[in-house]
């Protein structure tokens, strides 16, 4: 069982993993911090960019000498895979790790996984700690690995003129962009979120071709991008939502509605038929309603 220093560790990891979203793609957002053998913190990292050291790496750099005998506390499963670095699950046998604590198994790990990679050179290794809580970051880039197509957020106003995109500038906007890799516009025009924060080549965010909203989204998922944000109003996401493509709204509905009458012409009050509400909160002159597709359509 980990210990108590290993579980606030990861709580920690967590945190550091959340630094890399909207970053790291194609690659996940993975944080880990290095315990000595009385549970202190000597070292942390995370993931900030492809081609740039893997969370391991950054916190096996952080700690030096200080790893050997070390716990690694990491979010995702160190890779196991010769890339254009070592593997991870090699950088922590060299610096004589102890133990290791991870969250998740990788599900892309190739050349069998870094856990057992691991355990047969004789390094203590648990998994599953705190998978659940580490999901909330991973958990996007894990369910875009599954689906082979990036994760796909709409956020929108419910205005007098109907079903509109986010007036720019709108800070919600800019954070939604923040955690995101790409936007997509109508017409098929797609920019990354933030532009040029991945480097050059990074992704590959080429307009995307119109023939399907399925097919849209898979080149968008082969040229890197595991978050996307529609930027548009209903004529942008219609598409997408008969496809069963989206799988988070963002709808926002002016607060101090007291006493008056709701706006005509919507397709529907505020959530798309399906979507249940997963969250509600007070957003700047707004109530911002969180829906997810629900399990019965
Ligand atoms: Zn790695």
């Amino acid at each position: 069982m980990a210990a108590a220093a290993e579980v606030a560790a990861m709580r920690r990891a967590i945190a550091l993993s959340a630094a890399g979203l909207g970053t790291t793609s194609p690659n996940p957002p993975v944080g880990c911090v290095v315990l000595n053998p009385a549970g202190e913190m000597v070292g942390e990292g995370y993931h900030q960019r492809k081609g740039e050291a893997h969370a391991e790496g950054q916190a096996l750099a952080a700690a030096g000498p200080l790893a050997d005998g070390a716990t690694a506390v990491v979010t995702l499963e160190p890779c196991n895979h010769q890339g254009r670095t070592s593997p991870c699950r090699q950088a922590l046998i060299d610096a004589r790790v102890r133990r290791v604590v991870i969250g998740i198994i990788d599900p892309t790990s190739r050349d069998g996984g870094g856990a057992a990679a691991l355990r047969a050179a004789g390094v203590d290794v648990e998994t599953g700690v705190l998978a659940d809580e580490v999901r909330v970051v991973l958990g996007s880039w894990l369910a875009a690995t599954q689906r082979r197509r990036p994760v796909l957020t709409w956020p929108y106003v419910i205005s007098g003129s109907g079903i509109v995109a986010l007036p720019d500038g709108m800070e919600d906007s800019w954070r939604l962009r923040l955690n995101a890799d790409a936007v997509l516009r109508a017409g098929g025009s797609v920019t990354e979120a933030i532009p040029g924060r991945h480097g050059a080549g990074m992704l590959d965010v080429k307009d995307a071709p119109a023939d399907s909203a399925a097919s849209v989204l898979a080149s968008l998922y082969e040229g890197g991008v595991r978050r996307l944000v529609l930027d548009g109003g209903l004529e942008v996401a219609v598409p997408f939502l008969e496809a069963g493509l989206v799988d988070q709204v963002l709808a926002y509905i002016a607060e101090g509605r007291a006493s008056r009458r709701p706006e005509v012409g919507l397709p529907w009050p505020l959530l798309p038929p399906g979507f249940i509400v997963r969250d509600a909160r007070r957003v700047g002159g707004f109530v911002r309603l969180t829906g997810e597709p629900g399990k019965i359509r």
